[in-house]
């Protein structure tokens, strides 16, 4: 059973550069900055990018 939580860390890649560095204004933020071409996403819509591949 994993209970790892990954509420901070994000591992999924930037569908526009495939950058896997992002950063948020804050823990409660429901989108990052992509640090690679600093698009803006949402952690959902960036979930969602990266399963369709
Ligand atoms: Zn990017």
């Amino acid at each position: 059973m994993n209970l790892e939580k990954h509420s901070r860390t994000i591992t999924l890649r930037c569908p526009t550069c495939a950058g896997s560095t992002f950063e948020s204004e804050s823990p409660e933020s429901h989108s990052v900055t992509c640090t690679g071409c600093e698009r803006v996403i949402s952690r959902e819509e960036l979930r969602r990018e990266n399963e369709e591949n």
